[in-house]
């Protein structure tokens, strides 16, 4: 049974959330972490909460499982970070997660989202503070900052710093941090995620003083010509479009990831394009990693793709954005498995395509 704890808006969570400000003093020793594969909205969380904590007198490093986009890397204080996957960063990473009294949880609430890091967090001594925005939290927590109705995890960062009465501890810098977030986990502020609160805090944001322009500039418009060139590759010999299902379907091969060169987060939103087509209401991207296939599902309402994910791809996430992964064998057998299950979808998809 779910633990009451992840409950908003109950005097347990309200106590637990509130209580934990005043044992945040400085020397607290604190790891703030986020998913594998950190995108924008894991990076600008945990940086900005990094620096707010900083403010307070408190020393965080953060540490996040897999290495940081090339994108992202103009946020203040990410060439600092921690990749677990790097074999002099995971010694330092052992160390400072068996010293610390919290571990911040950001952008995630299913420990298995820190791939091979969820062991080492999972048997620390350190209280555990999660901050997501995820549905079906786990109960891996000691405290719990837990709303699906926020576009982010950096609109939650936001609305906790205010709730924690600390909004003269807000700057430009950590505004950026937060609005990249905001941005990228809104789609640019297009999807419906996108509520009247999202840019009640954005308006807030620029006036600390965000260059939104810039931070626009610096996440999408920093791209390798080889990265231009495979998303060019993609959509001309790697995508199909299915009008029966009404899907985009889309796959990248390991020699492809290879020609092109592909760096962390080059593969960051190509599974959106697919949406673009006329009639189009999901896309999915499989891509063969060398672990298994991972794949992404994008839907526009009210076609929830979290549930086939989870049905289907031992996966899941929000209604209109999920992932998974297909551990069973090939990307040549990863699609044969979908083109089995997609005739059970047939009727869902019909009948959300007729609404
Ligand atoms: P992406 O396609 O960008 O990798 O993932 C889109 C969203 O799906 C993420 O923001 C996350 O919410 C969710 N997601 C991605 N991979 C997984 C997964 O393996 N399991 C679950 N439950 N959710 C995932
Ligand atoms: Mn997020």
């Amino acid at each position: 049974m779910r633990s009451p704890k992840f409950i908003y808006g109950t005097s347990l969570f309200m106590t637990s959330i509130s209580a934990l400000k005043s044992l945040l003093i400085p020397g607290t020793k604190v790891v703030i972490t986020a998913h594998y594969n950190p995108d924008s909205d894991a990076i600008g969380s945990t940086l900005a909460f990094q620096r707010y904590l900083s403010k307070k007198g408190i020393h965080a490093t953060v540490a996040v499982p897999s290495a940081v986009a090339g994108n992202l890397k103009w946020m203040l204080g990410a060439e600092d970070i921690l990749a677990y996957d790097e074999l002099v960063h995971k010694l330092q990473i052992d160390a400072l997660v068996e010293e610390a009294d919290f571990i911040f949880c950001l952008d995630f609430s299913g420990i298995q989202r820190l791939h091979n890091m969820a062991p080492l967090v999972r048997k620390s001594r350190a209280k555990k503070v999660v901050i997501d925005h995820h549905l079906d939290p786990e109960d891996f927590g000691d405290y719990y900052y837990h709303r699906t109705i926020a576009a982010s995890t950096c609109e939650l960062i936001y609305d906790l710093i205010l709730e924690w009465g600390d909004q003269d501890l807000l700057d430009a810098s950590i505004g950026a941090c937060l609005y990249s977030g905001i941005m990228t986990d809104t789609g640019s502020f297009r999807h419906p995620n996108t509520t009247a609160h999202v840019h009640t805090v954005v308006a807030a944001l620029i006036d600390l003083g965000v260059n939104t322009n810039e931070v626009h500039r610096k996440v999408f418009d920093s791209s390798s010509i080889d990265r231009l060139k495979f998303i060019g590759h993609v959509l001309g010999q790697r995508m199909e479009y299915l009008p029966e299902y009404h899907l985009a379907f889309m796959w990248i091969t390991a020699e492809d990831l290879t020609k092109f060169n592909s760096q962390a987060g080059d593969t960051e939103g190509i599974v959106n394009y697919g949406l673009q087509i006329t009639g189009c209401v999901w896309s999915i991207l499989m891509i063969e990693r060398p672990d298994g296939v991972k794949l992404s599902f994008r839907s526009i309402e009210p076609f929830a793709v979290n549930t086939f994910a989870a049905t289907y791809f031992e996966g899941g996430g929000h209604k209109n954005a999920s992932g998974g992964r297909f551990s069973g064998g090939s990307l040549v057998e990863a699609k044969k498995k979908l083109m089995e299950v997609l005739p059970l979808y047939l009727s869902e998809i019909n009948r959300v395509k007729n609404l």
